[in-house]
């Protein structure tokens, strides 16, 4: 399973690292075809004049782009291995519950992120919070058995596909607490988590 999540956060940086506008589009700067830069002209029009994509259309990307994309908007979220739920306030404040479900434990978290423009063209947020809940496990064996909680401060990056999809990776500390029911021992472990998914926005 670890080799697995190791692939997806190697495909989902590399995809968030091309996205970021390292693959430049152009077009024909009289007819606005899209051409290629090696290219002597346009084919449509003959034209030798060609222009970034970035310098036509990010004028008229930052009309339509506000806050408006990621503000007063709910969004389901998918992360590894659970669901969360999350609504966006004014000032680009979010509350989220978050539910992680594996074979051995059940956590439940109450999540608050802060979100800040990297690029309004290609509507890239950075993100920082944090999250606190508990957490139940239980062995298939019944052998251990117990709860406690667990804590975490992060910082991470959102990159919206499309106007209602976006994926998000983050990483931070994370403090976990917890009480074996059966020999009340104390667990304490303090390790950095690397969280990663996507949301949809409504
Ligand atoms: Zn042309």
């Amino acid at each position: 399973m670890k080799n697995i999540r190791q692939v997806i956060i190697i495909v989902l940086s590399v995809f968030l690292f091309f996205s970021l506008g390292f693959c430049k589009k152009y077009r024909c700067g009289v007819c606005s075809a899209e051409v290629k830069p090696e290219w002597k002209e346009c084919p449509r029009c003959g034209s030798t004049e060609f222009i970034e994509v970035e310098e036509t259309e990010q004028k008229e990307q930052q009309k339509n782009v506000s806050a408006s994309i990621i503000e007063n908007k709910v969004a389901l979220g998918i992360n590894y291995p659970g669901l969360s739920f999350k609504y966006v306030f004014n000032k680009m404040v979010s509350a989220e519950i978050k539910m992680q479900l594996s074979e051995i434990s059940k956590v439940f978290c109450l999540r608050f992120n802060k979100y800040f423009w990297l690029s309004k063209t290609s509507n890239l947020f950075l993100y920082t919070g944090i999250e606190s809940g508990y957490v139940y496990f239980k062995t298939k064996d019944e052998i251990v058995e117990g709860d406690g909680f667990v804590s975490n401060i992060f910082c991470g990056i959102e990159k919206f596909l499309f106007k209602h999809f976006s994926v998000w990776i983050d990483i931070g500390p994370n403090i976990v607490y917890i009480k074996d029911k059966n020999y009340e021992q104390i667990e304490q472990s303090f390790d950095f988590v690397l969280n990663l998914g996507f949301n949809i926005y409504f």
